[in-house]
């Protein structure tokens, strides 16, 4: 996999690089840094939670700022499909925090947050110590909802990237070959919106070389394809023609997970490899707090202007836990949390944050072995109802999945990549 640098990080041109759109362009110049000794301390060292404690030391090298992360190593979910078809090792993606401590000065706890303590600002380690915030950006990606029957260790949702995805290929390998693999996709809104699609595409790409007479049945909670229709409408039919054999508006109601075989509104289906994605919530230090105050209790309601939770002040939420409509997706919220950071460090300063702040959410979807689909859209925040609305005529999606754009993904990969974690 070819990766290419972002040496690129000013706050100006971040939005350039990343978004490439010229709408993006007008995000302000660098503040001067008038926040020694405060303290930000981050929950999670995924998109959001590394890109935030970067940037926020970067703007304002003064800044005391700790990213908690129990992991030593991040296993990209993004691209880890492409370890099922075999395009990716898992160490080309997986990254280490080294970087944001040795250049940025970001101090990095190895630990898991159990509590936050809103009233006092601290949170309550697993290893029984506290951490004191002036700021608290929390961004814990997602959990997924109990379903019956569901046994995770057995069969896989492969949707957090690293073990779960091999697990999942090594079912693959291990498959007779006839045998079908059956997978579930949740109802929207879930962690990336093409993801599942791109799945069964890329596992059709290996059953076709590796097992021969198996196919890919996917078991589609909602209506219909709910990204880049036209592209994977066009893999499902006519480059997996045979192949793929997709059924929407069918509900997952319970899992063999001995006998693999998913239980739902349309019948039993019987699977060599079962893969089922849960519904999905907030990260579990978000669901179990104060935090999860969207009308369905799954995310975190926050005034996207600064991420700021709309229940409790003082704790910022970003990436796929917040809930302000916006895709919950890596690029995004790598957007997203330097629009949050920005925020932290005008507010530290005793200023305002930025009134019309941007995102730009984008995603690559590999198809085949060689070629991938795409999806990209501008969001602008209207003060009016203090929410983040698609940028008219700012998005974009091919009809069919191209050589072109394979090659191109490695360069967004790599750049957002190095924009996050070096
Ligand atoms: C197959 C697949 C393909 C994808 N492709 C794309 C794509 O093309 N483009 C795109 O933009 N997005 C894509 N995504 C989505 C993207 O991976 C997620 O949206 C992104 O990772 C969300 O970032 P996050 O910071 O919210 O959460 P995460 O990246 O999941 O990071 C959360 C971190 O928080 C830590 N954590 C959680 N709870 C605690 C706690 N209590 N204490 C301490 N640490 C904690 C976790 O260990 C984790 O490291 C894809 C996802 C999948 C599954």
């Amino acid at each position: 996999m070819k990766t290419h640098k972002n040496t690129n990080n000013t706050r100006r041109n971040f939005l350039k690089v990343l978004g490439g759109t010229s709408a993006l362009a007008s995000f302000p110049h660098i503040l001067k840094a008038a926040t020694a000794a405060s303290r930000v301390v981050i929950i999670g060292g995924g998109f959001g939670g590394a890109t935030a404690a970067k940037y926020l030391k970067h703007w304002s090298p003064n800044l005391n700022v700790t990213l908690i992360e129990p992991n030593a190593l991040y296993r990209s979910p993004i691209l880890s499909n492409l370890l099922v078809n075999g395009q990716v090792s898992l160490n080309e993606i997986s990254f280490n925090y080294n970087t944001l401590n040795s250049k940025y000065g970001v101090n990095i706890i190895r630990d898991w947050v159990q509590g936050i303590d809103s009233a006092a600002q601290k949170v309550e380690l697993s290893s029984g110590t506290t951490v004191a915030y002036d700021r608290l950006i929390v961004s814990p990606g997602i959990d997924f909802n109990p379903i019956n029957g569901l046994d995770s260790n057995k069969i896989p949702h492969a949707w957090k990237g690293g073990d779960q995805v091999l697990m999942l290929k090594q079912q693959l390998d291990a498959m007779q070959a006839g045998k079908n693999f059956v997978m579930t996709i949740p109802k929207a809104p879930y962690r990336c919106p093409p993801g599942p699609y791109e799945r069964a595409c890329l596992v059709a790409d290996y059953l076709r070389k590796n097992k021969p007479g198996s196919k890919v049945i996917v078991l589609d909670a909602n209506a219909n394809i709910t990204a880049e229709k036209e592209a994977f409408t066009h893999a499902f039919d006519v480059t997996y023609g045979g192949i793929i054999e997709y059924h929407s508006n069918v509900s997952l109601q319970s899992v063999d997970s001995n006998q693999r075989i998913a239980i739902t509104s349309i019948g039993n289906f019987n699977a060599g490899v079962l893969n089922v994605i849960p519904q999905q919530s907030a990260g579990k230090i978000i669901t179990s707090s104060a935090l999860a105050n969207h009308p369905t209790g799954r995310w975190a309601n926050v005034d996207p202007i600064s991420y700021e939770s709309t229940a409790v002040p003082g704790i910022h939420i970003i990436g796929d836990s917040q809930g302000t409509g916006q895709p919950k997706a890596g690029h995004i919220a790598n957007a997203e949390a330097k629009v949050c950071a920005d925020a932290i460090i005008r507010l530290l300063s005793g200023q305002q944050p930025y009134a019309e702040p941007m995102t730009n959410s984008a995603c690559y979807s590999p198809v085949s072995s060689n070629s991938a689909s795409w999806a990209t859209v501008v969001y602008r925040y209207v003060p009016a109802t203090k929410s983040m609305q698609a940028v008219p005529g700012s998005g974009g999606a091919p009809a069919t999945a191209s050589k072109k754009a394979y090659r191109q993904m490695f360069r967004w990969s790599g750049n957002l990549f190095a924009d996050t974690f070096s």
